[in-house]
C-alpha cells in the first residue's frame, strides 16, 4: 500500500558494499524523513501487539535504532541482543555461521524469563542467521518466540525458509 511504497522509497541501494556483488539496503534515508520513520514505528509496534507480544528484542545494530521506539511505541520493555562482549551482566551466548566462518550474540539472562512473549525487530532479513540465533537465544532463556518483524526482507537469500523450522509457526513479518 501507500506505506509500504513510502518506505521503500526511502531505502537507498548501494552498490558493492560492504563487498564486491552486495546491493547493500541503506535505510538511513528512511531514518531521516520523521514521516516515513513513524510510518514505520507505527507498523512495527502494530505487528507487535497485535501478536501479544510482553517484550521487544532488538538486534544489534540497526534493530536498536528500530526496536527501542517500536517498544517505546507498543509500551513494552525493550531488551538488546549484542555482538559477543558487549554486555556487562551474565549472558547466554549462541554462535551461529556466517558465509565465510561464524559469529556469536549474547543476551542478557535476567532479560527474559518463562512467560515472556518476544517480538524480535530488525531492519533487513538477508540470510536469516543472525534472526535464527536469536531465536534460540530467546527459547533458551524459556521464553517464547511471539514472531520476527522486519523492515524488508531480501527474498533471495533464502531467510524465510531458513527461519521456518525456528519460528515454530510464529509469524515473520516485513512491513
Ligand atoms: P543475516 O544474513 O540475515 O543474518 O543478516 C545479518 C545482519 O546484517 C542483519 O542484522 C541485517 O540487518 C544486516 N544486513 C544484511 N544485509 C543488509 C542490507 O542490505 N542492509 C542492511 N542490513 C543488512
Amino acid at each position: 500500500g501507500n506505506i509500504t511504497e513510502l518506505l521503500l522509497s526511502r531505502i537507498r541501494d548501494v552498490e558493492d558494499y560492504p563487498e564486491q556483488g552486495v546491493m547493500f539496503k541503506d535505510i538511513t534515508p528512511l531514518l531521516a524523513d520523521p514521516e516515513a520513520f513513524t510510518a514505520l514505528v507505527d507498523a512495527l509496534a502494530g505487528i507487535a501487539v497485535s501478536s501479544g507480544a510482553t517484550k521487544i528484542v532488538g538486534l544489534e545494530a540497526r534493530g536498536f535504532i528500530l526496536g527501542a521506539p517500536v517498544a517505546v511505541r507498543a509500551g513494552l520493555g525493550f531488551i538488546p541482543v549484542r555482538k559477543a562482549g558487549k554486555l556487562p551482566g551474565a549472558t547466554l551466548r549462541q554462535a551461529y555461521e556466517l558465509e565465510y566462518g561464524s559469529a556469536e550474540i549474547e543476551v542478557h539472562a535476567e532479560d527474559l524469563s518463562a512467560g515472556d512473549r518476544v517480538m524480535v525487530v530488525d531492519d533487513v532479513l538477508a540470510t536469516g542467521g543472525t534472526a535464527e540465533a536469536s531465536l534460540q537465544l530467546i527459547r533458551r532463556a524459556g521464553a517464547e518466540v511471539a514472531g520476527l518483524a522486519v523492515l524488508m526482507e531480501l527474498g533471495f537469500l533464502g531467510g524465510r525458509a531458513r527461519l521456518e523450522p525456528a519460528l515454530r509457526g510464529a509469524p515473520l513479518e516485513a512491513v
